[in-house]
């Protein structure tokens, strides 16, 4: 049985006494929780990730990072590589996220070498892909959700064992149109058995975690569906009493 991913994306949000009482409410909430191997993942901005490495001390919480570069060091002013969040606790990184896809133009290649370098690190990557509003409407979903599974896979080859996947409908992101539960559980199982064509070995295995406007209300009904194995935050994870609700959702 695949276990529970919570990730909360914080995304450009968070200050340093806003990070404190987000820590310390979770953890208190976590406390003396069975969590059955779920494991919940902040990631804040790198310039916190020290300030929450030392506050969320509870062991089922962990650090991640937003993205990593796609170079290892040297002359690129303002990146970050997977070594470095490597030395502030990250035990995740989010790569090739649709807002980094349409803001700062990274390509299905910029995120393969991103994952090869957060895996290199031994930081586990989760690879977010998803599809617009006029591509679903259009007939093109599953096209547009193939090339970016199959370049991943044919990028990454036998890494992808070491990969989680996000699927993040990009009309669902920050919209409050959250797919209903059998949308995802279909995009899902479709995606695990695309990946199972290729890699039948793996595909049981890897978790695909499903993102895009998840609240308390529907988290408890996505994290029941037999292919999501998990759920990334935006929003709602700013929110203590909420993302807490989520990350017990179910249990
Ligand atoms: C996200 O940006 O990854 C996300 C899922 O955001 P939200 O939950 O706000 O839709």
């Amino acid at each position: 049985m695949r276990s529970k991913i919570i990730i909360a994306n914080w995304k450009l949000n968070g200050n340093w006494s806003f990070n404190e009482e987000f820590a310390n409410a979770l953890s208190k909430g976590l406390q003396e929780i069975d969590l059955k191997d779920r494991q919940i993942v902040i990631c804040p901005p790198n310039v916190y990730l020290q300030q929450m490495n030392g506050l969320l001390l509870e062991k089922s919480i962990f650090l991640g990072g937003q993205d990593l570069s796609d170079e290892l060091s040297g002359a690129f002013t303002g990146e970050t590589s997977g070594a470095m969040l490597k030395d502030f606790g990250c035990r995740y990184v989010i790569v090739g996220h649709s807002e980094r896809r349409a803001r700062h133009f990274e390509t299905d290649d910029m995120v393969v070498k991103k994952t090869m370098n957060a895996i290199s690190a031994g930081i586990i990557p989760v690879v977010c892909i998803g599809e617009t509003q006029e591509q679903r409407q259009s007939g093109l979903m599953k096209e547009v959700l193939s090339e970016q599974i199959h370049s991943l896979v044919s990028g990454v080859a036998d890494q992808i064992g070491n990969v989680v996947l996000a699927y993040e409908p990009i009309w669902a992101i920050g919209t409050g149109a959250t797919a209903t539960v059998e949308q995802a559980q279909e995009v899902h199982g479709w995606v695990r058995s695309e990946i199972e064509r290729v890699n039948p070995a793996i595909a049981q295995k890897l978790p695909i975690i499903y993102g895009g406007s998840v609240k308390a209300g529907n988290a408890p009904e996505l994290l029941e569906a037999p292919d999501i194995d998990g759920l990334l935050v935006g929003g709602a994870s700013l929110m203590p009493r909420e993302f807490l609700t989520i990350c017990l959702a179910g249990l």
